[in-house]
């Protein structure tokens, strides 16, 4: 929604004068080779610890393969297609990419071995906080020396400020609070952000306290308010012409709504003849 309200509308909000808020988020195809293989990572990631919440071990092998075929099974589902070289390097880099990340601090005790309590998640189960559903999942919970650890991976770095990420990180705790079977008390709890950075998987700590807990709802209930009112702008304006478009031409890049969108051309030749047509209906 910040990225481009325009594509938010056209894609989450409906006519009906609701939000999609009670679904789970639709899903579109990926429409970049990136955005295919961080999304078969994921897919595989789920399936490899599915595996081995059952103790079940992935040989080196196995694990390339499964991940390959994964690749294959996705590009053939969107018909995408792009030179042999580029998709095998893209095989290759992701599979590193797993594998390294079987080895980050806060996941290895997983695949060692070590005595822990642990829970994985699909980030689409979602939880009712104050009335909305939040999709704030954590991907994997880890108990240890008597608190939970919510750990968020990120396959790619987002593109949301620090702060604003820090504070989407602590939705999990409020996710955790509100499922049956987690403590209740915000204390119990530690968050654990593990991300790749082009290279290698960063890992840091994001403090957890009343205060910061409060914020996050803020940012929740300040997004909730943006969604409403955004979905009322797409009611009285169906063409959707007078609804903000990207903050960055690099969203455009890889939007499906581009070819029916004003900045099909260019976003800020778009935005310009916006302001006119803004200037002149006022
Ligand atoms: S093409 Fe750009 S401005 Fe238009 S909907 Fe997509 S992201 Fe938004």
């Amino acid at each position: 929604m910040n990225a481009c309200p325009r594509a938010w509308a056209i894609t989450y909000a409906t006519l009906s004068g609701h939000l999609n808020s009670s679904k789970a988020p639709p899903s579109t195809p990926p429409r970049t080779f990136d955005d295919l293989l961080t999304r078969t990572m994921r897919a595989t990631w789920l399936k490899r610890l599915a595996d081995q919440y059952q103790r079940k071990i992935w040989s080196i092998p196995y694990g390339k393969q499964t991940l390959e075929n994964a690749v294959d099974d996705a590009m053939g589902l969107v018909n995408m297609s792009v030179p042999h070289l580029h998709l095998e390097m893209g095989k290759v880099r992701s599979n590193k990419q797993l594998r390294s990340l079987e080895q980050c601090q806060t996941l290895r005790p997983l695949f060692t071995g070590q005595p822990r309590r642990w829970a994985y998640f699909d980030r689409r189960t979602s939880a009712n906080i104050g009335g909305v559903e939040v999709y704030a999942a954590p991907d994997v919970a880890i108990f240890h020396q008597h608190r939970w650890t919510l750990v968020r991976l990120q396959f790619r770095s987002p593109r949301r400020s620090l702060l604003g990420q820090q504070l989407e990180h602590l939705l999990m705790v409020h996710w955790a609070m509100n499922q049956p079977g987690f403590p209740r008390n915000f204390d119990a709890y530690r968050v654990r952000v593990v991300r790749w950075q082009g290279r290698a998987w960063q890992e840091h700590t994001v403090q957890v306290s009343n205060e910061l807990l409060e914020q996050s709802l803020g940012l929740m209930n300040h997004d909730v308010q943006e969604m409403t009112w955004l979905q009322r702008w797409a009611n009285a304006d169906p063409s959707l012409n007078s609804l903000p478009l990207a903050t960055h031409h690099e969203q455009c890049q890889s939007c499906r709504h581009r070819p029916d969108c004003p900045a099909k051309d260019g976003l800020n030749s778009a935005k310009r003849a916006q302001e006119r047509t803004v200037l002149r209906t006022n």
